[in-house]
Parts: C-alpha cells; structure tokens; sequence
C-alpha cells in the first residue's frame, strides 16, 4: 500500500473544517489509493469541539483514514506536514480597524510559516482558505525562507466555481459544459471573474460578455458578493462550497487539471505574467501538472479586463504594504 500522506488542517473546529475533514478522509481531495493522516490544529477552546470531529472521523471507518491527531501545538501540527490547508483565521469583529484585522492574522499565519519551515516535508503544499487569503499566505510564504515561495497558494477556487455557475445558467446549459472561465486578483470584492476566453458548451464566452449591463451590473457582482448572499439566505456563511472549493484545488494541484481546461488559484506572482508585480499572492488562469500550478499564458486581456485587474492588483499592493509596515512580512 502507499505511504500515508500527512494533512494538517488548521481551524478544524469550525464550519469549514468540518465540511472538509470528511471527504479529506474519504479520499476526495487525494483520491482513491492515498491514505491520509489527518493533524487537526485548533486554538485552546477549539480543541475539545475538534477531538469531538475526531469522534466522528474515527466512526466512519474510513479505510484511507490511517490517523488523527488534534493538537493546539502549531510546531506538532506541521512536523512532517505534506499538505496544510490554514482555514483558521481571525475574523474581522465589530469596530475592528483593517491594521488590527491584518495583526492579528499575521500572529496566525506568520508562526504557521513558521512552522512549516522548520518541520514540513520536502514537498509541502499550502492551501490558505481563511481571510484575507491571499494576504495571509504571502506572510505564512515570508516566514518558510526554505520553502520554494510556489508552494503557498490561496483560494479563489470557490469563485470560480461560482462563476462557472452563473454563466452555466445564463447561458442555459449544463454547468459541466462550461469551462475556462478566470478570476484576476485578490479573493475579495475587487476580483476580477473574466468569461471573454470561456467555452459555454461550444458558445464563446465573449458572446454573453458581449451585453456589458448584463455582465458588469449582474454576473461580476453577483459572484464576487454570493458569499453575502449566502449568509443572508442561510443565516451562516457558505461552508460546504468553500470546502468543496479547498478539496478541488488540493486536488488539481497534486494530481493534475483536465486537458484543456484551466481553472483559477492564488499563486505567488514572479512578475513574468500579465503584467501582475512580483511578490504578491494573486489569481490567475492556471493549469498544473507534475504538482505545479503553471499559468496560462497568451490570453488576449481586454482594456477592461486590465482595468480589473490592475484595481485588485492595486488592493493586494495595499495589503502587502500594510503588512509590511507592520513588520509581517
Ligand atoms: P469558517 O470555518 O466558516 O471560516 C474559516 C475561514 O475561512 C474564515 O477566515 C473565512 O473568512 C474563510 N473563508 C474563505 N472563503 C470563504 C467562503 N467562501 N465562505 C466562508 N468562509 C470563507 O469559520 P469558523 O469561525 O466556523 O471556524 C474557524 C475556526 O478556526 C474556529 O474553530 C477557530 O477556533 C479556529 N481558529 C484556529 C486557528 C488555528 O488553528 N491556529 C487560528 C484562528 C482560528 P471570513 O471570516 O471572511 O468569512
């Protein structure tokens, strides 16, 4: 049988994590002939909630599950980690500046980096979920000097999901026809959900770009707010997606995406591609093969397409500058 791969999933105790952990065990996220041993890292009052998410994990038999482990021990947590999916973050509370909001994930994701540095596996794959993403896996990607920068992602997965969804059903078509759509930037309000170069079962998506009051006043906002939408519809923000989002990625970037297809990551721009400044975490169009998010190059960018752009690449500047100035990166 294979070696067991090592999954640390941090912030286990929550609604992500819990939407996550299960299909991670049932082999979803690696597939069917990886086994997995699951490190849950939680904050002190999370670890009960999560040894009770154990409980679970454990009465389910799964046969790839081959250990749990649940620790508030962030240097346990990573020892010999192969893939680390940071869902754990502070979120933003009443009142709560964005300088305060940045500290306190920088207390988070910098010691996380850390840690990962120090003990991870040679090949360690970072996943970051928890907000604001991107900015937190450039700090967690600042504090692994020793680990090669490509493997701190974070997740704009669920976007673009959410836009294969929309378009599927303005286009009146299965969503599994639909495919090469793109989310620029940051994972925030200022993204970019680009359909010109989609395929909308064999009808390019530069058709349905075409009416602009339908795709610049309804589709762009409606994916880059559904996370709102959701809270006000099911009175808890979206958990199950995002998870599912955190599964496909992991997925795609270990075992590679479909010929032909792209989707979308966070990655860490070298400043080579579509003229995104280096050191930053930001989204683009990717493929990956061989364990390697590679971007797709040659895609013709609109002058408004460049305009989003440029204005969430804006945004992400920002927030790496306020990071710096507060001495977290
Ligand atoms: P969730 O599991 O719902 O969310 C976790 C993080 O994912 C949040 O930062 C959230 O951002 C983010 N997120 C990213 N994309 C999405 C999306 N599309 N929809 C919803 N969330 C998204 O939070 P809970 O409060 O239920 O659980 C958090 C857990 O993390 C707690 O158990 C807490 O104890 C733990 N924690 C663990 C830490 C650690 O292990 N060191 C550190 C900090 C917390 P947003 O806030 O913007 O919704």
């Amino acid at each position: 049988t294979a070696t067991p791969v090592t999954v640390t999933v941090t912030g286990a105790a929550g609604q992500i994590g819990y939407a996550l952990l299960f299909r991670i065990a049932s082999g979803q996220m690696l597939g069917p002939d990886t086994p997995v041993r699951l490190r849950l890292l939680e904050i002190p009052a999370g670890v009960r909630a999560a040894e009770g998410t154990a409980m679970e994990l454990d009465d389910c038999a799964f046969p790839l599950l081959a250990s749990i482990d649940v620790t508030d021990d962030v240097t346990a947590a990573f020892d010999g980690t192969n893939v680390g999916l940071l869902v754990g973050a502070r979120p933003r509370t009443k009142g709560m500046e964005r300088g305060d909001l940045l500290a306190a994930n920088g207390g988070i994701f910098g010691p996380q980096g850390a840690a990962i540095n120090a003990g991870a596996a040679d090949d360690v794959r970072v996943l970051v979920v928890g907000n604001p993403a991107n900015t937190n896996a450039l700090i967690a990607a600042k504090h692994a000097p020793d680990v090669p920068a490509s493997r701190f992602t974070a997740m704009t997965r669920l976007d673009h999901n959410r836009a294969l969804s929309q378009l599927a059903t303005r286009g009146g078509v299965p969503v599994g026809q639909v495919r090469n759509v793109t989310i620029w930037g940051n994972h925030s309000a200022t993204q970019f959900p680009d359909i010109a170069h989609a395929d909308v079962a064999g009808r390019p998506g530069a058709e349905l770009a075409a009416d602009a009051a339908w795709y610049l006043d309804e589709f762009v906002p409606t994916v880059a707010k559904r996370g709102a939408a959701i809270i006000e519809a099911r009175g808890a923000s979206s958990a199950a997606s995002a998870a599912n989002a955190a599964i496909e990625h992991v997925h795609d970037w270990v075992l590679g995406t479909p010929e032909g297809e792209w989707t979308s990551a966070a990655i860490m721009s070298d400043g080579s591609h579509y003229g995104v400044p280096e050191g930053i975490v930001s989204s683009f169009p990717v493929t990956s093969s061989g364990g390697e998010w590679e971007v797709v190059e040659g895609l013709e960018v609109s002058d408004l397409a460049r305009e989003r752009i440029d204005a969430s690449v804006a945004e992400l500047l920002e927030e790496r500058d306020a990071v710096a100035g507060l001495g977290l990166v």
